[in-house]
């Protein structure tokens, strides 16, 4: 789907624990660099290829990948992105997410599930096994950190908002160009109403409240959130009711 010039949000199939749904990376491009935000879940390699040449993008001038956090919903095809296009894709996190990419620390989302390995139903035991499996099967090099306030030359500029509460390194990007908030995790769309992400999906409740606030600082018309898709309605009001707890 067309956000502005240069910028669409893509729409991969994806099965989220057993329930049909859509994941929704965003490619941003221009005349010499082709980015794209999140790579879906493990073997979407395809998917993905198939969605960006049908924006019209050939997958093989990808050159950088953004990665807005580290659970495997995101960070899933990027190994096999870089195995297809080596040497020629550089990867973007924030800095406190590069160690859990890098496979130097435990995934949160892993580390939550180890916490409470006893308790759990089978069902769940086995995803934690693939989870972990994958991980450490699958670490991946970040090339360059990111940090709060930093702009990248692209597409108008788009502004790294280091917004922390769903994972430690979480980030957000904003395009002040076309008042675009590419939101990650942060915020998800559900039946047509913006909301803040479910706290059970969050490692820390109080620093993402407090990430929703920073939100409120940017003009945003439009938030593409990566469960969910598109919201624009009334945008910069509805995110401050969130920040207030509404
Ligand atoms: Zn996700």
């Amino acid at each position: 789907m067309k956000i502005a010039n240069g910028i669409y949000m893509l729409e991969i199939s994806a099965n989220i624990l057993g329930t049909p749904s859509v994941i929704n990376p965003t490619l941003i491009w221009d005349n010499d660099t082709v980015i794209l935000i999140d790579t879906g879940f493990p073997g979407q390699l395809p998917l993905i290829r198939e969605a960006i040449e049908k924006v019209g993008v050939s997958f093989a001038k990808l050159n950088m990948v953004i990665l807005t956090h580290q659970d495997i919903d995101h960070v899933g095809s990027l190994s096999n992105i870089l195995k297809e296009l080596p040497n020629s894709v550089k990867v973007l996190a924030h800095k406190e997410e590069k160690a859990y990419i890098q496979g130097e620390k435990l995934p949160v989302k892993v580390a939550q599930l180890e916490a409470h390995l006893n308790s759990l139903p089978n069902e769940m035991k086995a995803i934690y096994e693939k989870m972990k499996a994958f991980y450490e099967n699958n670490k991946s090099s970040i090339d360059e950190t990111l940090t709060d306030g930093e702009e990248l030359p692209y597409s108008g500029g788009i502004t790294v908002v280091y917004t922390p509460g769903h994972t430690p390194g979480h980030i957000s990007l904003y395009s002040k160009h076309y008042k675009v908030l590419i939101a990650g995790d942060i915020l998800q769309v559900q039946g047509g109403a913006l909301i803040q992400a479910p706290q059970t999906s969050n490692f820390d409740t109080n620093s993402s409240m407090e990430s929703l606030k920073k939100i409120t600082q940017y003009d945003i018309e439009t938030v593409i959130c990566y469960h969910g898709g598109v919201y624009k309605d009334n945008t910069n009001k509805r995110i401050a009711e969130l920040a207030n707890g509404l």
